[in-house]
Parts: C-alpha cells; sequence; structure tokens
C-alpha cells in the first residue's frame, strides 16, 4: 500500500471496498515498528488492539454502516482520555493511570469508523513547546532529526509528518495543535473554543484548552473536525451548535480579505521564516486574496497574559493530583507529607513552576496587580480581534516566528521558547478558530501560514485555507526513510 495518502482517500478507498481496514492498519503499524524509536511519537502504542479496533470496522462496514472515516488510524494524544488505555499526560504523577472513560472526541472517532491508533507524546500536562518537558523524553522532528518537532502536540505532529499515522488529534491552550503543526509542516486546527467537547481531555487551562486535527491536508483535518465537533451535554462549555462541516467545492481565494497585523510579521519573524511568509502571501494575493495591512498593538502583551491566566487555571486545575485519587502515590507519614511527597516527586520542573506561577497571581495580596489585569488585557485583545475580523475573513500571520529548532538549543531559555506562542495565543485568548497550513521552507525546514477566524467561522476558515493549499505550492514530504 503506498502510504503517503491522505485520511480522505484511506476512508474514500476503504468504503469503496478497495482496500480493508486491516490493510491499512498493517501499512501503518510497519511505520511505527520502523521509526518510533527514532521518532518518540507515541508513549503508548499495542498493534494488536489497533488491528482488533479494524477487523471491527470491517464487519460495521459489512453490516452496511455509513462510516466517514472508515479504517482512518488516527493517533491521540496522551492527555485526551481513553478507556482501558493509559493516558499519562507525559507526567510521572498519572504513569500507570489508566481512565474508565472515553473522552467524547474518543467516542465520536470510534463511531465515524476511525481506528484509535495509539497515544501520543506531549510536553507534560501539555505545558510546553517542543516535547522536552515530557517525563519520557522528547519527541523528534522527521524533517530532521537533530530537531525538535514543537509542542505541546508534539508526538502527534511527528507520527503525522513522518507518516507513521494519517492523522492524529492535538490539544490547543497557547498553540499547541499550530504550533507543532508549523515546524513540522502539515496541518493543525483549533476550533472554536466550545466547538469541539472537552470531556475526557485533561484540563490545561480551561478557558483556553481545546482538541483538534492534525493532518496532511485541510480536506483531512476538515472531515475529522466534522467526526468530532458538535455540541456535548457532558461540557459545561460545549456550545449549542452543529458539528463543522466545511464546504470544499465552495473554496475560493477569490475576494477574500486577509488582515496582515503589523506586529506579527516584522522584526518578530526569522528572516528566512518572513521571506517565505510574504512570498506565500503573494501567491495567495495572485489567487485574488486581496491583504490588508491591520495594527493590532495588544498582541504584544498576548503572551505576557497566557503566562498568567494559564498559570492561574493551571495551578487549580492540577490540584486534583495528589496521589490519592490518580497514578502512583509516595508514601509519607499522614496525609499532608505523602502528597507533598507525590507533588514534588512526580511532576517535572516546568508543571512545579507554572503551579506555582499560578498560586501567585491567585493569591490574596497579588490577584487584582496579575490576574484581574490579565483578564481586562485578555478583553481588550479580544475586542481589537474582534473588530478586524468585522471587516475581514481572516488574520493572516505565520504560525511560529522561527523554524523548527535543536533539541535542547531553548531549553536553558524559557521566555525565548515562550515567546514562539507570540502568533497562537491570541487565538486561544479570543476564542478564535484558528489554522496553520504548510506555506514553504526555510532553510529546509516547513514554515507555517495561520489563519484566525471569528467565534463560529470553522467552516469559512477552513474553506479559505483549502483554497490557500490549493494555491501553495506543496512542500513535499520529510526525508525519513
Ligand atoms: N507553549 C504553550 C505553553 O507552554 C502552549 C501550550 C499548549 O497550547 N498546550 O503553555
Amino acid at each position: 500500500m503506498p502510504i503517503a495518502r491522505s485520511a480522505s482517500e484511506l476512508a474514500g478507498d476503504v468504503r469503496s471496498g478497495l482496500i480493508s481496514p486491516t490493510e491499512v492498519a498493517s501499512a501503518y503499524i510497519e511505520r511505527v515498528e520502523r521509526f518510533n524509536g527514532l521518532l518518540g511519537a507515541f508513549l503508548w502504542f499495542d498493534p494488536d488492539a489497533a488491528l482488533a479496533e479494524a477487523r471491527q470496522v470491517e464487519s460495521r462496514l459489512a453490516r452496511g454502516e455509513d462510516l466517514p472515516l472508515a479504517g482512518v488510524p488516527i493517533a491521540v494524544k496522551d492527555n485526551i482520555s481513553t478507556r482501558g488505555i493509559p493516558t499519562t499526560c507525559a507526567s510521572r504523577i498519572l504513569e500507570g493511570y489508566v481512565p474508565p472513560y472515553d473522552a467524547t472526541v474518543v467516542e465520536r472517532l470510534r463511531l465515524a469508523g476511525a481506528i484509535v491508533f495509539g497515544k501520543t507524546n506531549l510536553d507534560e500536562f501539555a505545558m510546553g513547546g517542543s516535547t522536552e518537558t515530557s517525563a519520557f523524553g522528547p519527541s523528534r522532528n522527521p524533517w530532521d532529526l537533530e530537531r525538535s518537532p514543537g509542542g505541546s502536540s508534539g508526538g502527534s505532529a511527528a507520527a503525522v509528518a513522518g507518516l507513521l499515522s494519517p492523522a492524529a488529534l492535538g490539544s490547543d491552550t497557547g498553540g499547541s495543535i499550530r504550533m507543532p503543526a508549523a515546524l513540522c509542516g502539515i496541518v493543525g486546527f483549533k476550533p472554536t473554543y466550545g466547538r469541539c467537547s472537552r470531556y475526557g481531555l485533561v484540563a490545561f487551562g480551561s478557558s483556553l484548552d481545546q482538541i483538534g486535527p492534525m493532518a496532511l491536508t485541510v480536506e483531512d483535518a476538515g472531515r475529522i473536525a466534522a467526526a468530532i465537533t458538535g455540541h456535548d451535554p457532558r461540557d459545561g462549555t460545549s456550545l449549542d451548535a452543529p458539528p463543522i462541516q466545511p464546504a470544499f467545492e465552495r473554496a475560493s481565494l477569490r475576494g477574500k480579505r486577509l488582515a496582515l497585523p503589523r506586529e506579527l510579521s516584522g522584526e518578530a519573524l526569522h528572516p528566512a521564516v518572513r521571506s517565505a511568509f510574504l512570498q506565500a502571501l503573494d501567491t495567495l494575493r495572485a489567487e485574488g486574496a486581496e491583504v490588508e495591512e491591520v495594527s493590532l498593538p495588544s498582541v504584544r502583551l498576548a503572551v505576557s497574559m497566557y503566562y498568567i491566566l494559564a498559570p492561574a487555571e493551571a495551578s487549580s486545575n492540577l490540584a486534583r493530583f495528589d496521589g490519592i485519587r490518580f497514578g502512583p502515590r509516595e508514601g509519607g507519614a499522614g496525609h499532608v507529607e505523602a502528597v507533598e511527597r507525590t507533588r514534588g516527586r512526580l511532576f517535572g520542573h516546568e508543571v512545579k513552576t507554572r503551579i506555582m506561577i499560578g498560586t501567585y497571581v491567585l493569591s490574596a495580596g497579588y490577584y487584582e496587580a496579575y490576574y484581574t489585569k490579565a483578564q481586562q488585557a485578555r478583553a481588550i485583545l479580544r475586542e481589537e480581534f474582534r473588530r478586524v475580523l468585522q471587516r475581514c475573513d481572516a488574520v493572516v500571520s505565520p504560525s511560529v516566528p522561527v523554524p523548527a529548532f535543536r533539541i535542547g538549543e531553548l531549553s536553558g531559555d524559557p521566555v525565548a521558547l515562550k515567546m514562539l506562542d507570540l502568533c497562537t495565543i491570541p487565538a486561544n485568548m479570543g476564542g478564535f478558530c484558528a489554522i496553520s497550513i504548510p506555506c514553504g521552507l526555510a532553510e529546509g525546514l516547513p514554515v507555517g501560514l495561520q489563519l484566525l477566524g471569528p467565534p463560529m467561522g470553522d467552516e469559512a476558515l477552513l474553506e479559505t485555507a483549502h483554497a490557500a493549499e490549493r494555491a501553495l505550492p506543496p512542500i513535499g514530504l520529510p526525508p525519513l526513510n
């Protein structure tokens, strides 16, 4: 079976009987067995479980069930709960934890005929942008094994870019779907906040987190989004809205107004990223898009507000990991000592740092100075974007200011690493939808172009991204073989 095919093509061939789900699963299992040692993409992978799911899909097809994702393997980030399958968040504090239930997105993937294809590596509790804070070792970028795939959904991105799985799920709190997608040369889509259920996603920043697809094409991302989104009564923040259903046949760039923020196109960018991005913009213009320069001044504060608000929410969400309710427990004389030891020994450095920052900014003496101020700044940023999005179809920028960096290169410079979230964080702050698509190469490494749309503008955004993808020259596949 030729492996570099999109999820949509695979589903089509399975549905028409050209190829069977077990043949598809076997082909990808072979890739995982060959390359996962190099890439560190999967934390858990069970070929027998994948084949068993494939056989179930076969019998459902034989019964005449209509399965839009028939036989498509989809890797799942390991902070998304899977019944009977370990879910560790790449943390030692959840080592060996096996959830008793499936996340809504996992349930819906299976309902659509997809195969849950292993659990992928991430930064511990999705806190990071390189997969280096994983307690189980970093993932590697298929374009250059010395480099990071980005993060936090770096395992999912490496799996898809390395063709170990045709698609994957990631989660995005400040860019964790779009950033690794950009650095690995694939598509990553963060839906509007509330359109994709968070039930079963281990919470990081609850007001920011969204699950979304990572795939080889925009069409695949749309097809997976159609399967996993839609109202979920089990998630209190789920919007009462139908699943995301893009109509790709009407996709066009003609007359599309793209807002180019000055703050995300100037010297904040690596020169090679900048030139690849500007060249891509010229291509979109040639296809009829109108690019208008705008100013979104509060973008400059986005990283600062995020690194107050996300830790604040995390410090509260992670309080539940005490060694009593989930995962392993370090013994101690009495409750307090046992909790202290468990959290002290089993959480990694980045997670502890964030919990401390979060606790600090929420403390009685500092709440007004930090948390309240950051919330006010967030409201201003949201308003600035809303105003631009009333006139324009999307805000366009690079997804990440630099190409993939070397593993270890930024681990001593946490501020530099966090500044890489500059372009992606605003979408989470405002609950907007956003997508990263490959738009060229910088020094031989992929560059991502981000399109950001208004809340509930997911369908239009995917259609525009599809038209842009069609217009841009393909970047090819990584040299992994
Ligand atoms: N890099 C950001 C962080 O470390 C974003 C993480 C995410 O989106 N999960 O918080």
